[in-house]
């Protein structure tokens, strides 16, 4: 996969429309709660300015209808981003039609304009080609760098293609180059640590990597689900009986692949689901009744910390227990001090999709990752080894 990036492009003197994500969190008052997601396509906007490009930005914010709720105005961001960017930013009260239009005809090298809302139009998830032609008109070129959407075949990410090139900015070249580029071609050995609540959120990124990966760490609440599938007593702890089945499956798939399977042999128990529990770690078949397993215990957290000795390649999706509460995040933290220690060792490290991120980011650790990707369910798709319209759309090499 070699996709075209803004490297590959002159972009002086043209007007460059750039798809970002700044579908951020905002408090009860909509002041932004976390700008991640703005800070991260700074660095290909202000490439685009420094090389003479007049920039002009398109993203959307929740899900309105339209009737166009202010709530979701992409004016709430103007003040901010213009802090980001360290100039004034300037704003079109639609993404298409006149006003938009005047204002990109308008904008010169150097500057930024933020259309609003691309939601606010049915037409843009419908990826309806009239509503791409209009945004396209906008600009001379197109740059997606909006990683989180990319599952998604929209009018802004992919039917804009069939009008204007588009090139990927560089959160988006990263994001390929990670995921895209080592799920093709990784290097071995290969761990994949797969964690989180549900087995059934994970069944397509287990089929995916089942067939690349030298060992799969399996934990979190998923883990539950093998152990009963195994016979082992659980108690309350979650499971999806219905999914006993294809975690046999899983197992006897893995046998014949020589995938090792790494399962908890001890784990962190509580008598309720609560961060102030009464809680003991017990053998992975000793489970009472009427206790519940959120963490997984030291000795597991040693045969995960064994596995990942030497990797070369790890990629991590979902937590190793409830994490939420500090009494049962010791598992996660066991992991996430393995993947750095490979990482400083030599190992190219991949986290991402659901929770990870946030779990990553409670440990401290998320600087010593060689890569956090920042999509959601985008980034589990991509694992999941899906086509993302949105990567598609990029022009190749
Ligand atoms: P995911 O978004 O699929 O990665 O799942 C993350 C969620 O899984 C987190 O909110 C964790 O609290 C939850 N989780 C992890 N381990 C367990 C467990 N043993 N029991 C219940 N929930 C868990």
């Amino acid at each position: 996969m070699n996709k075209k990036t803004i490297k590959d492009i002159d972009v002086k003197g043209k007007k460059v429309f750039v798809r970002v994500d700044y579908n951020v969190p905002f408090d009860e008052n909509r002041n932004i709660t976390n700008d991640t997601r703005m800070v991260r396509t700074l660095p290909t906007i202000n490439y685009l300015l420094d090389n003479g490009a007049a920039v002009i930005l398109a993203c959307h914010i929740g899900r309105p209808t339209e009737a166009k709720e202010p709530e979701f105005s992409t004016k709430l961001l103007v003040k901010h981003l213009s802090e980001l960017l360290k100039k004034d930013v300037k704003w079109a009260d639609d993404c298409v039609g006149e006003s938009a239009e005047k204002a990109a005809k308008d904008l010169k090298p150097g500057e930024v304009l933020l259309l609003e809302n691309l939601r606010y139009h049915k037409a843009e998830k419908k990826n309806d080609p009239e509503f791409a032609k209009q945004l396209a008109s906008l600009a001379d070129v197109a740059v997606d760098d909006a990683f989180g959407v990319s599952h998604r075949g929209h009018a802004s990410n992919s039917g804009i293609a069939q009008y204007v090139e588009v090139v990927a900015g560089f959160l988006m070249e990263k994001e390929i180059n990670y995921i895209g580029k080592t799920l093709e071609n990784p290097q071995h050995p290969f761990v994949a640590i797969i964690g989180g609540a549900k087995v059934s959120d994970k069944i397509g990124v287990i089929e995916n990597l089942l067939n690349k990966v030298d060992t799969i760490i399996i934990g979190g609440g998923m883990a539950h689900t093998f152990d009963a599938a195994k016979g082992y007593p659980v108690g309350k702890s979650l499971v999806e009986p219905d999914k006993y089945d294809y975690a046999r499956e899983v197992l006897k798939k893995a046998e014949e692949k020589g995938v090792k399977v790494v399962l908890p042999v001890d784990l962190v128990i509580a008598d309720k689901f609560d961060k102030d529990a009464n809680f003991k770690t017990v053998p992975v078949n000793q489970v009472p009744d009427d206790w519940e397993a959120l963490d997984s215990g030291v000795e597991t957290s040693k045969e995960y910390v064994k596995a990942l000795d030497g990797a070369k390649t790890v990629i991590w999706n979902g937590p190793m227990g409830v994490f939420e509460f500090d009494n049962f995040a010791k598992g996660t933290l066991a992991v996430a001090k393995a993947v750095a220690k490979a990482t400083e060792e030599g190992a190219i490290s991949i986290v991402g999709g659901g929770d990870s991120v946030a779990a990553l980011k409670k440990t401290g650790l998320t600087d010593k990752i060689s890569h956090v990707s920042t999509g959601g369910g985008a980034t589990l798709e991509y694992l999941e080894g899906k086509e993302m319209p949105g990567v598609k759309a990029i022009a190749d090499k």
